[in-house]
């Protein structure tokens, strides 16, 4: 099939296409989602085709407004309506029991549905236009870097959808958090563009998946599948920033990672590195300053997508604190660096 590319005015025909049960990308402020009619089982199987997806992993629920909410949620904690009063629209995403309306294909068989309002006035016109609930997951083939672009839509999906929506660049570049309000508290399933510390300052009581030491089933993406990961290797730095550098230059002295290389990290690091003339030539992807923490996500799967198209076998990214943003770099990257690893 040729995929149509759509301006911002044709928001209309995209809608169109949604309603007859096409597949449509297009732009929210964390990555692109790649769309279909949430309410249409045949729908929502094509997205799983068109991305080579894994059925039992679950889709979101894209929403422009509470009546769309009130259809799809069999109810709504209070602690939902207070994060969705302090977040939405926003790249926070909440888990509900689902009601009848949701089909299983949605919910990969769960009692619950994921659902978020994206803080984007492009993807809330889709919505609003189509009429329905959008079901999404990242417009990228399964298993890729997120796409942050059009082009990315276009590098991993073209000739495989119908539609894609041209827009911007996605200003957040991390997808959405994940929190279940389903339980008797509200749960961390994946960390994403709002921090986890933005969302214990509404819902102080909000645990985190995993932590509890109980070994519970993979409930959040990444936790099972292979994800993000580029064709070039990904290796996590560790250590102080001195070491990390030090890495590099070993790496290249005794061969232990393939050439070209690349390094991703925060500005701060790179002017260290700059500084050191080590006589290595590597390309460097800054992420930007450091004390930037709301944007030091945008471009890291940019680059993860750059490295791959510059021909660059191996990516060493500076480790980062687990905190505040930090915390989602750290989960992308950590599969991103282990996806080669698995058996998949
Ligand atoms: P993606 O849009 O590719 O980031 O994928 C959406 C992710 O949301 C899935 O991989 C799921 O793990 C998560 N998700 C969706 N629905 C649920 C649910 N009902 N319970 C827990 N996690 C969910
Ligand atoms: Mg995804």
């Amino acid at each position: 099939m040729k995929t149509r590319r759509l301006t911002e005015d044709e928001t209309k025909t995209a809608a169109g296409i949604l309603r007859d049960g096409g597949l449509v990308a297009f732009p929210t402020e964390t990555v692109y989602g790649l769309g279909a009619d949430g309410l249409n089982p045949e729908a929502v199987m094509s997205i799983f085709a068109a991305k080579g997806r894994p059925s039992d992993n679950p889709l979101i629920l894209h929403i422009s407004d509470r009546r769309m909410l009130e259809r799809i949620v069999a109810e709504i904690p209070p602690v939902a309506e207070e994060l969705m009063q302090a977040f939405w629209p926003g790249p926070l995403t909440l888990v509900f029991r689902k009601s009848e309306a949701v089909p299983s294909e949605v919910s990969a068989g769960l009692a619950t549905v994921a659902v978020r309002m994206p803080d984007h006035e492009l993807a809330l016109r889709l919505i609003r236009e189509t009429g329905r609930p959008i079901a999404a997951p990242s417009a990228n083939r399964s298993g890729r870097p997120s796409p942050t672009s059009a082009d990315h839509v276009l590098q991993d999906l073209d000739d495989r959808i119908d539609a894609v929506l041209l827009g911007e660049p996605s200003e957040v570049g991390m997808e959405s958090t994940i929190v279940d309000v389903s339980g008797d508290k509200p749960c961390l399933l994946r960390p994403g563009g709002l921090t986890l510390e933005e969302v214990r300052r509404i819902a102080p009581e909000t645990t985190v998946a995993g932590s509890t030491g109980h070994g519970e089933a993979p409930r959040a993406p990444g936790m099972k599948y292979r994800h993000y990961a580029p064709d070039a290797e990904v290796v996590l730095l560790q250590g102080d920033l001195g070491q990390q550098l030090a890495f590099i230059d070993e790496a290249h002295r005794k061969g232990l990672h393939r050439e070209p290389f690349a390094l991703m990290a925060c500005q701060e690091m790179i002017d260290v590195w700059t500084g050191k003339e080590s006589g290595l030539e590597m390309t460097l992807f800054s992420l930007g300053s450091r004390h930037q923490d709301k944007t030091l996500g945008k471009n890291v799967y940019a680059y993860l997508r750059e490295a791959d198209q510059a021909g660059i076998r191996t990516v060493f990214v500076e480790s980062f604190k687990e905190e505040n943003m930090g915390r989602t770099i750290m989960n992308r990257l950590k599969k991103a660096a282990h996806a080669g690893k698995e058996s998949l």
